[in-house]
């Protein structure tokens, strides 16, 4: 279920440090080391998924428990009514370079839309 070189997994198993705002028995999130907005989080399923071309049906349950976890967290975070984004990079095209699934939870401003 982890991965021994995940640097996500290790946040998980809080062998590294994070700042964990939010742990379920399904998820973690913690906020991003390089905030790209006034909030940004990351939410992580606690199972190791490389990426979503990786995940199986089996995960259909944990991946819809990220998006409710989503909702309480922009809640903790004082997000809930103003609003905010998901995000998830999959892939070279997109950046994505932890290779962990992971969904960013950017606000706290009003956000653009370019993904330039
Ligand atoms: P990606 O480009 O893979 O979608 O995003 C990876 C994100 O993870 C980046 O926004 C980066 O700042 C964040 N990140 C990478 N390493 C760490 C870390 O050790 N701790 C935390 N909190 N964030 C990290
Ligand atoms: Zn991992």
């Amino acid at each position: 279920m982890t991965a021994p070189d995940c640097i996500f997994c290790k946040i998980i198993q809080h062998e590294i440090p994070s700042e964990i705002v939010y742990e379920d028995e399904w998820v973690t999130a913690f906020k991003d080391l390089s905030p790209a907005a006034p909030v940004h989080v990351l939410i992580v399923p606690k199972k190791h998924i490389a990426s979503l071309t990786e995940a199986a049906d089996e995960d259909a349950a944990l991946l819809g428990r990220i998006q409710l976890a989503a909702a309480k967290i922009a809640a903790r975070m004082g997000i809930q009514d103003k609003g905010f984004r998901l995000i998830n990079n999959c892939g070279a095209d997109a950046g994505q370079v932890v290779m962990h699934v992971h969904y960013h939870m950017l606000g706290g401003k009003t956000l653009g839309w370019s993904p330039d």
